[in-house]
């Protein structure tokens, strides 16, 4: 079936492999967003030729008015764009990666109008979860996962529910007894919390299996990325976190598992390709043929596994610390995070104190979140707390 769809942060790493799904697939493209990346824009303007697009960025968007205004398209700028666009009725699905919390307002946005959202940016479910999930149940719709360990389990939770299942749809009653999420390891594995204190981020970027955005690739590199993906399979699942366990797969072949109340375990597999889990969130809950290399085992000859160093990448604790402490935690480390990453990218801090970031928040004092403004304020207090402490 011919699909419509928004996608937010279509200049992106995920953005530009949904438009090759959207190509292959021969779907329409109603609307397009980003940050600042005029050019691009443009160029993906031009060739799906959407009814609007928006750059969050108001000089920018200035700046691609002037460039298309040969065409019959409607530019608008600022979140009020972003959220104008996620609302649009033109539209099926919502594709939501663009990176960051600045993707919350946007997802809101699709669900209450209605929408069904296939999402890629996992730090609004690590920090808007519960607000999330509610949003899409008391709105009918449906949140897609983008994700490839989420998308795996997704897949193997429709395989065992049968229908149409997906999130928010309850786990419930079908004997789910733990999720295994699996993670590369990231270009340290191996390397001691002593090694780490000295390595650049030229270093920390050279991912051994995606090719992502700058952020996620460093969420990787300090293993962040896993705590923030157990807090997102928590929300989407309806998992508890001592449920949750995390196995280090260096080949990124088997996308994660799930077991049941007989220790059967389930699992997706596939080549390491983006792509898949994307064209999947779209086509669901049927398949289409793909352009993505198909898996050759025997190529591989061995897959290896390996239990995660808490010691050196103490990241996954203090997110499973943020789980159990509840309410506006999970808000409070990925905002320190977001802030700490993107400090350690401009050279403020070194890497190992993208962690220390994280774990200083788990100490404050939070006040209780339930409305979207609640969550906003946490964000944006210890983002100033990280941003003064990095200075
Ligand atoms: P990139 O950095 O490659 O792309 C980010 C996109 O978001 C760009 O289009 C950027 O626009 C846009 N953007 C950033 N800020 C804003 C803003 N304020 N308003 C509107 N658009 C904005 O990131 P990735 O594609 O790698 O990641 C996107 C999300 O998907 C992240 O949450 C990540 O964790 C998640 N994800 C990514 C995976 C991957 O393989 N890359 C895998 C699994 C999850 P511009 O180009 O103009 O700056
Ligand atoms: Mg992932």
């Amino acid at each position: 079936m011919s699909k419509r769809l928004v996608i937010l942060g279509s200049t992106g790493s995920i953005g530009t492999q949904a438009l090759d799904v959207a190509r292959t697939q021969g779907y329409t493209v109603t609307a397009l967003a980003a940050h600042s990346n005029a050019a691009l824009l443009e160029e993906q303007i031009r060739e799906f030729r959407p009814r609007a697009a928006a750059l969050f960025d108001e000089a920018a968007a200035r700046d691609l008015r002037i460039r298309v205004a040969d065409l019959d398209v409607e530019i608008l700028s600022g979140m009020d764009g972003l959220c104008a666009l996620a609302q649009r009725d033109d539209a099926d699905v919502v594709l939501n990666s663009v990176v960051g919390m600045v993707g919350l307002l946007p997802t809101l946005s699709a669900l209450k109008a209605g929408h069904d959202v296939a999402l890629a940016n996992k730090e609004t479910l690590v920090a808007g979860g519960e607000l999330v999930m509610r949003t899409a149940r008391e709105n009918g719709v449906r949140i897609l996962p983008v994700d490839s360990e989420h998308s795996a389990i997704f897949q193997c939770l429709q395989a065992t529910a049968g229908g149409a299942w997906a999130p928010p749809m309850s786990s419930a009653n079908m004997g789910l007894s733990r999720v295994i999420l699996t993670a590369s390891g990231g270009p340290f594995f191996g390397k001691t919390k002593d090694e780490l204190r000295t390595v650049t981020l030229a270093q920390a970027l050279k991912h051994p299996n995606w090719s992502m955005g700058q952020k996620i690739t460093v969420d990787s590199a300090t293993m962040m990325n896993k705590g923030l993906e157990l807090i997102e399979a928590k929300w989407l699942f309806d998992v508890s976190e001592e449920n949750i366990d995390i196995v280090v797969h260096r080949e990124s072949v088997i996308h994660s598992l799930i077991e049941f109340d007989d220790n059967s375990v389930l699992a997706q597999l596939g080549v390491p390709d983006m792509r898949v889990p994307i064209q999947y969130a779209l086509t669901w809950p049927a398949r289409a043929t793909s352009t993505v290399p198909k898996l050759d085992l025997a190529a591989f000859a061995k897959l290896t596994f390996f239990e995660p160093d808490d010691e050196a990448f103490p990241a996954v604790s203090f997110c499973r610390q943020a789980l159990r402490q509840g309410g506006a935690y999970p808000a409070a480390v990925n905002a320190a995070n977001e802030e700490a990453n993107a400090g350690f990218r401009a050279d403020k801090i070194g890497f190992l104190q993208i962690a220390e970031a994280v774990e200083a928040v788990l100490s404050r004092r939070l006040p209780p979140v339930d409305r979207v403004e609640d969550i906003l304020a946490v964000d944006e207090d210890c983002r100033r707390v990280v941003r003064e402490w990095m200075r």
